[in-house]
């Protein structure tokens, strides 16, 4: 199936009846195409919100007839009547089923996170079946697969799971191949799989890139498309640095580092799947065909400035945990950050020195950080303090750790720029490092560094 293209639709795509007749034409050019889609845009959200707050009959009742009405109304505007009826009767089957799961959740009083996995799957559930009817509309035969009954294979994180190749590549692989070869155009949910034990399971949010590059993995392609509602990856944070340009290839490591450090084109383990297959991914915008994106494969071109992108995380938070003599003792960070792993905390960097470890975290981890730390100032730690309003800038370009001068011309860029940079990372990755700068200084900094290796 090395042919076979896998295209995945992000629920920017799947706004309203334009954006679905625009995915089928993209769909009818192909010979063979696998179509991954995310839940309709918002979508996600709404469920999210709703199993989130405290449930009612009401807002159980609100979100279901929200749920049909944008799905049926959407249905009826792109299929004929016949791939409508059909599409109906799913929407109408998946529904009926959210629905008492809700209403477990609110008679029980009580939702875990397999439960909310599971909620939050309905999303990609109820718009495969708008997207396969339209498609058979337009004569293109297609059939929906629900990830977890074809057999995306993950371990048993119910939030962020990692999916298990080899097992996915045996069952949907096959699968699939099977369907393909009869000239059938797959329509599989994004976002979710399940565990060995068939429980649901989510990919994370944005999830439905990696999904697609999952099935890419397992049927064996080399041609991934991920069409949203941006051109590519571009030289920084447009909404930051207005000169941003578009980035024409980059390589697997780049997009990586570029998409953990807040580049929001790519979902991060979308990579993995993707580098292990040698599996090219395009990035394309659906509201502008012609641009060619960006491409993503294994070839390591460093380009003569080297820094590729400048990306940046905002809202973050520094976590100063003082122990005295911690750098000669054995174990201490690996017991701090296990606390912190424990409370369900992700540690976004971290540095280190004799006196002080400073951990780098999402402004909304921080109290549940302090909290979990509490039960050891004292009992080894001296104290915590912790510094908000702080941002990340990364630098990102293959080839930058081992260039010399690239440093100099990027600290060189924030100093004339009079900012002060606070904890400082490189040399994990020879393709990135990263910095704080506080966030009222964010753009200032974010701009001179780009200037620097881009122009104006
Ligand atoms: N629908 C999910 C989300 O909004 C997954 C995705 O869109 O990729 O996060
Ligand atoms: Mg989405």
């Amino acid at each position: 199936m090395r042919d076979v293209v896998v295209m995945k639709f992000g629920g920017s795509c799947l706004r309203n009846s334009d954006g679905i007749r625009q995915l089928v034409n993209i769909v009818s050019k192909e010979e063979r195409a696998v179509v991954v889609v995310s839940a309709l845009s918002g979508v996600t959200d709404r469920i999210l919100d709703t199993v989130t707050g405290h449930l009612s009959e009401k807002r159980i009742e609100s979100v279901i007839s929200f749920l049909r009405e944008r799905h049926i109304s959407l249905l009826s505007e792109v299929s004929s009547q016949n791939a409508c009826s059909e599409g109906r009767r799913a929407v109408d089957r998946l529904l009926r089923h959210m629905e008492r799961l809700l209403y477990g959740v609110y008679y029980t009083r009580e939702l875990t996170p397999r439960t909310r996995a599971t909620l939050l799957s309905f999303g990609e559930r109820l718009s495969s079946h708008i997207v396969a009817s339209a498609l058979s509309t337009a004569g293109l035969p297609s059939r929906v697969f629900e990830a977890d009954s074809l057999g995306i294979v993950t371990d048993t994180d119910y939030e962020n799971a990692t999916a298990d190749l080899q097992a996915t590549r045996k069952l949907a692989g096959r699968k699939l191949s099977a369907v393909i070869s009869k000239g059938i155009t797959p329509v599989i949910t994004g976002f979710f799989g399940r565990d060995r034990s068939y429980n649901i399971t989510l990919l994370g949010r944005n999830g439905t890139d990696y999904s697609a590059s999952i099935i890419a993995y397992a049927i064996n392609s080399t041609r991934l498309v991920i069409w949203k509602d941006v051109d590519g990856f571009l030289t920084a944070d447009p909404s930051l640095v207005p000169g941003a340009k578009l980035i024409d290839e980059i390589s697997y490591d780049e997009a990586a580092e570029l998409s953990y450090f807040g580049a929001e084109v790519l979902h991060p383990k979308a990579v993995d799947p993707a580098r292990m297959g040698n599996i090219g991914i395009r990035i394309m915008n659906i509201a502008n065909a012609s641009s060619q994106g960006t491409l993503i494969t294994s070839s390591k071109k460093e380009t003569i400035g080297v820094v590729k992108s400048v990306s940046c995380l905002k809202n973050l938070s520094i976590l100063r945990v003082y122990v005295t003599g911690g750098g000669y003792t054995s174990g201490t960070i690996s017991g701090i950050s296990g606390y912190l792993g424990r409370a369900g905390v992700n540690i976004i960097s971290a540095t280190t020195s004799q006196t002080c470890i400073a951990f780098l975290l999402r402004t909304e981890d921080i109290v549940r950080s302090s909290d979990a730390l509490a039960p050891l100032v004292s009992h080894g730690l001296d104290k915590v303090e912790t510094e908000k309003g702080v941002a990340l800038l990364c630098a990102v370009g293959e080839g930058l750790g081992r260039t010399r001068g690239i440093a100099a011309r990027v600290f060189g860029a924030i100093a004339s720029a009079g900012v002060n940079v606070g904890m400082m990372s490189a040399g994990a990755s020879t393709a990135a490092y990263h910095f704080t700068v506080s966030m009222r200084d964010l753009e200032t900094a974010a701009r001179a560094v780009h200037t620097v290796f881009f122009g104006g």
